[in-house]
């Protein structure tokens, strides 16, 4: 009798432990189509993360942290279980040297980027050898790596065009949509890019340069469920002026077309404070034309765009070029849309004797409510209850366990009780 005991007790111990923790807040979609997308959730969620440092997979959010240019740590956070732990399933593991399966290096886990969709993760490889950047996709548990393929060859291209802050590509319903820049006095081709490894990466059209000198051109990749947005910034040569276009690529024909060009000066002024040494505020009346920088997508054909300096929300249908302002902040920043809901981050605007907060209005510009941030905060909005953050430590001096000091907090910040908590304790 001892023994079915045991053994009923070890079956249920592993069930457990195969299960996480169990606790399934969205529904996953492990079994459809690649090209038709995940659960219609996940993937309006994915795509409003973006900075690609953030995957969703229904049960939790997989997310990197290190330090740039030595190595990446993935960690899982699971919602059941509310803890984050690296995503490593040796036995006996520390979690604490680079033999540990959830160490990457720099190359490894290019940028720190990481994607989830239908049961895989995806990162970004750069083959120091041949210049390759490939895709690579990987079991949940880390385990099981393959190529989808390779995005662009090393040679010829300006690397730094893969940062932070120029969103060079997104995953969306079984591709990669990139682009990558050569010269830049050429023109920029889109591709895209099979997830499953079951095709060659394939162009979908090409952002032309316009006739007008440029010095500095910033490119970026963004989505909503049946359109990819490709944007572009030039800095007019030897002037104030910034050129910026809007290209859209639809998903049910490949359509692939300009659909807005803004041509204007940034008008901006600092003010200084007694001194005359710090910079505590900027004046002006920003562009006169749509900031195509800071913009959002709905799944109706709007776009919304968050004004430089003058902090206004413009609504603006894509196809008929119409815009009306909905809302007006007091700074600017930052625009995300999830769910029904835009989230205004203020991240840098704070540095200016600002408060560094994140308004959250609808869609119509009506606010929702407004969470104080202290710090400088990234933040991803899931179109769920909560939000993803990673925020800057504020100025005292922490170690972690292993003697590192504390940099920033991964936290999730509860939209109905208003309350957050942090999941992690970053050094990078
Ligand atoms: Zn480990």
């Amino acid at each position: 009798m001892k023994k079915v005991y045991v053994g009923i007790l070890i079956c249920l111990v592993i069930v457990i432990v195969s299960a996480g923790c169990g606790k399934k807040y969205m529904q996953e979609a492990d079994d459809t189509d690649w090209e038709q997308g995940t659960v219609q959730n996940i993937t309006d969620a994915q795509s409003c993360y973006v900075n690609n440092k953030v995957a969703d997979d229904g049960y939790g959010y997989y997310f990197t942290d290190g330090t740039k240019g030595k190595y990446y740590r993935i960690y899982y956070y699971d919602a059941g279980c509310e803890q984050a732990v690296p995503l490593c399933s040796k036995v006996n593991c520390s979690h604490k040297g680079e033999d540990c399966n959830a160490y990457y290096t720099a190359d490894q886990c290019y940028n720190g980027y990481i994607w989830y969709q239908n049961g895989h993760l995806f990162r970004l490889e750069y083959d120091t050898k041949t210049g390759d950047m490939k895709l690579i996709y990987f079991d949940k548990d880390g385990s099981n790596e393959k190529s989808a393929g390779v995005l662009w060859n090393g040679e010829n291209v300006v690397m730094n065009k893969v940062s932070d802050y120029e969103k060079n590509m997104i995953l969306h319903k079984g591709y990669i949509y990139y682009c990558y820049e050569t010269d830049m006095q050429e023109e920029t081709t889109v591709y895209r890019l099979k997830i499953d490894g079951s095709g060659e990466k394939e162009q979908i059209g090409i952002v032309e340069k316009p006739e007008i000198e440029v010095k500095n051109q910033t490119i970026a990749v963004r989505n909503n469920q049946n359109r990819v947005y490709i944007t572009v910034d030039y800095s007019v040569k030897d002037t104030a002026q910034h050129y910026m276009e809007l290209y859209e690529y639809r998903l049910e024909n490949g359509e692939f077309s300009r659909k807005m060009t803004e041509q204007a000066e940034l008008d901006y002024a600092y003010q200084y404070d007694e001194s005359g040494e710090h910079i505590i505020g900027v004046t002006g009346e920003g562009y006169g034309a749509v900031d195509l920088r800071n913009i959002a997508f709905d799944d109706d054909g709007n776009m919304y765009v968050y004004q430089s300096i003058t902090g206004k929300v413009l609504k603006c249908n894509i196809d008929t070029g119409e815009n009306v302002q909905i809302y007006q902040d007091d700074g600017y920043g930052i625009i995300e849309c999830a769910g029904d809901c835009l989230y205004l981050n203020q991240k840098d605007t704070g540095s200016f004797d600002k408060q560094y907060k994140i308004t959250v209005i609808d869609l119509s510009g009506n606010y929702i409510k407004q969470i104080d941030c202290q710090t400088a905060a990234n933040s991803y909005p899931s179109g769920k209850n909560d939000i993803f953050m990673k925020k800057r430590v504020s100025s005292e001096q922490r170690v972690n366990s292993e003697g590192k000091n504390i940099m920033v907090e991964y936290l999730l910040y509860d939209m109905t009780t208003g309350e957050s908590k942090v999941i992690l304790e970053g050094t990078a």
